[in-house]
């Protein structure tokens, strides 16, 4: 182990970028011809289409240790960088019913991202079970499972291809009509319109340099042609003048009309409208319900709302990634 640690960690950056691309884009795996550490079961059964029902049945999770896995895959590798075998989620338990939008909040290592992640099926529970529609998703088929859930991290990774092909990872075959109202919705449409290579405009450093605030909008425009009825979302929003903010916030509003929603909460306007807040500390939900009662019953919500949430405008330090290392 030692021997292989050096040339890993001089992948590090490698992998905090291979690791970003995955959260919010699994396909990354195809592209770089690597193999998941999660697997589809020979009998997987397709997620019920246009499903929106999530449930958490008493998770447990911890993050494996070195002596757990193969360094098979990136994913493997990125864990053994971390500490091992801490119950990072004790017995999580609730239900986000289709349509519902429901917030997590909780002190920074609270485990947030880490349920976040079970959802999409970064990692697999430790104990417990996830489910989607009704589907533990151990037993679905990646492709379902892909469909079905589409997540938005403020890390927005995108491809160093066209915009074309960025929305085209998210559903091959789109249409450029599609491709449109897809960047319409995302108010990302009149920018792109504006460059000479239109939806042939490559993306990143040796082509065209969006600001932080546009590449958001078009991972967003990805979601949104994807169309997929739950969507995991990291909300923070690091790094934007308040024009780019107004306008990821419109088109994040828009990915989540219509759609059962796991936010990752930051913002008081997000808070107040979720149907439930799950308020987590040390991987356990320790409160439950909305806003006004929350703060009503004077325990650890009430103390996040008065330090953090109250505090306006919301500025973040930094850009989180949801897999550090
Ligand atoms: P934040 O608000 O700071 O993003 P969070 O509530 O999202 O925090 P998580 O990122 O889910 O919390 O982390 C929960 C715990 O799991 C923390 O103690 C963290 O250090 C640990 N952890 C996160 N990722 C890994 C990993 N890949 N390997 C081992 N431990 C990890």
């Amino acid at each position: 182990l030692t021997r292989l640690y050096g040339p890993l960690t001089a992948l590090s950056n490698v992998r905090v970028d291979v690791m970003s691309a995955l959260v919010s884009f699994d396909r990354v795996f195809e592209v770089l011809d690597l193999k998941p550490g999660i697997a589809e079961k020979p009998d997987a059964t397709p997620i019920p289409a246009g499903t929106g029902r999530i449930e958490f049945r008493d998770v447990r999770f911890r993050y494996p240790s070195a002596d757990e896995v193969s360094l098979a895959t990136l994913e493997d590798v990125v864990t053994l960088d971390r500490r091992e075998n801490e119950t990072v989620l004790d017995g999580l338990g609730f239900t986000v019913e289709p349509g519902q939008m429901v917030a997590l909040v909780g002190p920074s290592g609270a485990g947030k991202s880490t349920t976040s992640m079970l959802v999409s099926r970064v990692y697999d529970v430790t104990s417990g079970a996830v489910l989607i529609g009704g589907v533990d998703v151990r037993d679905a088929t990646l492709e379902s499972l892909r469909d079905t859930v589409g997540v938005v991290t403020q890390d927005s990774h995108l491809f160093h291809e066209t915009i074309a092909e960025n929305l085209r990872y998210a559903r091959p075959g789109a249409t450029e009509e599609q491709m449109w109202a897809a960047l319409e919705g995302a108010q990302v449409a009149g920018l792109v319109r504006a460059l000479p290579d239109g939806l042939d405009t490559v993306v990143g450093e040796r082509g065209y340099r969006f600001s932080g605030g546009e590449k958001q909008r078009i991972a967003i425009a990805r979601l949104l042609i994807k169309q997929p009825s739950i969507v995991i979302l990291d909300e923070a929003t690091a790094h934007l003048d308040s024009e780019s903010e107004a306008a990821v916030q419109r088109a994040l509003a828009e990915a989540l009309r219509g759609r059962t929603a796991l936010v990752i909460a930051h913002r008081l306007s997000t808070i107040r409208e979720a149907d439930q807040i799950l308020v987590l500390d040390h991987g356990r939900i320790v409160e439950r319900g909305r806003h006004d009662d929350l703060v009503a019953a004077g325990g650890l919500y009430a103390e996040l709302y008065r330090t953090q949430f109250a505090v306006s405008p919301p500025r973040y330090e930094g850009e989180v990634e949801i897999v550090t290392v």
